[in-house]
């Protein structure tokens, strides 16, 4: 039943109404025992350097499956965790398992950076750095294995702190990444103060640039600029050979997206970075 298949009767409504707070009241209660049991996983996806098609980074995204919600997609449960303040707890869950899968990797001999979400919540919290570096300290992991993905909308406002919170991040050895560019109308001037190693272009950029003359233009108009202030850029989204060959030509530096992996988890990641490097020997 949803409010699409007819006019709504009250006791309709009401009904799903209470369904929806249900499942709210379901995923607070799970979410803070997962949070407790540190009852999450995190998937890699893989981001490919065109220049010379070596694996350039690997973005962790997390996943929690519960027994009684089934999976649940961080589109839904991140959000929450921002309403209440979970993400906090949540961040630096997310930040030690990204500590774990650095020395995970760094076993098998495989140096590339990790890439991690930083919700807006935790980034303009007083004591974020301080919080990320006691981490890393614990997990006697260099900030240089990580990069940092923070959205253009965390950036955008309150941006004398953020500046001085970046040119930290940038000090301690983070690389640092704008994520789903385009989405959030930030003033361009912006980003000439932050010291940005990569700008990714939302998704919904990527989609039909194919067959769309304007979304052509905005993609390579973003990836011009980025290349004038410095910057890589990245393709999110990625699901089509015709959308590579189209980057390419644009001089995209680095595609991300199911065209060339999922994301995984980090047993099935390793054997695709053993089957990449196969097949890419020699273009180094
Ligand atoms: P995001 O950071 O922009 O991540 C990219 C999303 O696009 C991921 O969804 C990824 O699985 C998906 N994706 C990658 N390639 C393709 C493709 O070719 N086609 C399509 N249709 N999708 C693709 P996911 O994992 O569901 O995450 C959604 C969002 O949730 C993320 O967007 C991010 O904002 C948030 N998120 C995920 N993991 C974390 C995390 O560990 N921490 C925080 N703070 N946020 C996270
Ligand atoms: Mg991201
Ligand atoms: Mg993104
Ligand atoms: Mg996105």
């Amino acid at each position: 039943y949803s409010k699409k298949n007819g006019r709504n009767g009250y006791s309709f409504y009401f009904d799903e109404l209470q369904t929806d707070s249900q499942r709210v009241l379901l995923l607070d209660s799970e979410l803070r025992r997962a949070i407790d049991e540190r009852a999450f996983e995190l998937y890699f996806q893989p981001k490919i350097e065109m220049e010379n098609e070596q694996i350039q980074g690997l973005e962790a995204l997390v996943r929690w499956n519960n027994e009684r919600l089934g999976f649940v997609s961080p589109a839904e449960f991140i959000p929450y965790a921002e309403e209440t303040g979970l993400i906090i707890p949540l961040s630096e869950i997310i930040i030690e398992m990204a500590c774990e899968a650095v020395i995970k990797l760094q076993q098998f001999g495989i140096k590339i950076p990790i890439s991690i979400n930083i919700s807006s919540i935790h980034f303009k919290q007083r004591n974020f750095l301080e919080s990320v570096q006691a981490i890393l300290e614990r997990y006697n992991t260099p900030a240089n294995n990580f990069e940092i993905e923070v959205t253009e909308r965390t950036v955008m406002n309150s941006a004398t702190e953020t500046v001085s919170k970046l040119v930290r991040l940038k000090q301690l050895g983070f690389k640092l990444s704008i994520d789903d560019f385009g989405t959030g109308y930030s003033s361009l001037s912006y980003l000439v103060r932050f010291p940005l190693d990569c700008l990714k272009i939302d998704r919904s950029f990527i989609q039909h640039i194919s067959s769309l003359d304007e979304k052509q233009a905005v993609v390579d108009a973003i990836i011009q600029m980025s290349h004038r202030l410095k910057m890589k850029v990245v393709a999110e989204g990625v699901e089509q050979a015709q959308q590579v060959d189209i980057l390419r030509k644009m001089n995209c530096d680095i595609i991300q997206g199911y065209y060339y992996c999922k994301p995984l988890p980090l047993h099935e990641l390793l054997e695709f970075i053993e089957f990449w490097e196969i097949e890419h020997q020699g273009r180094k």
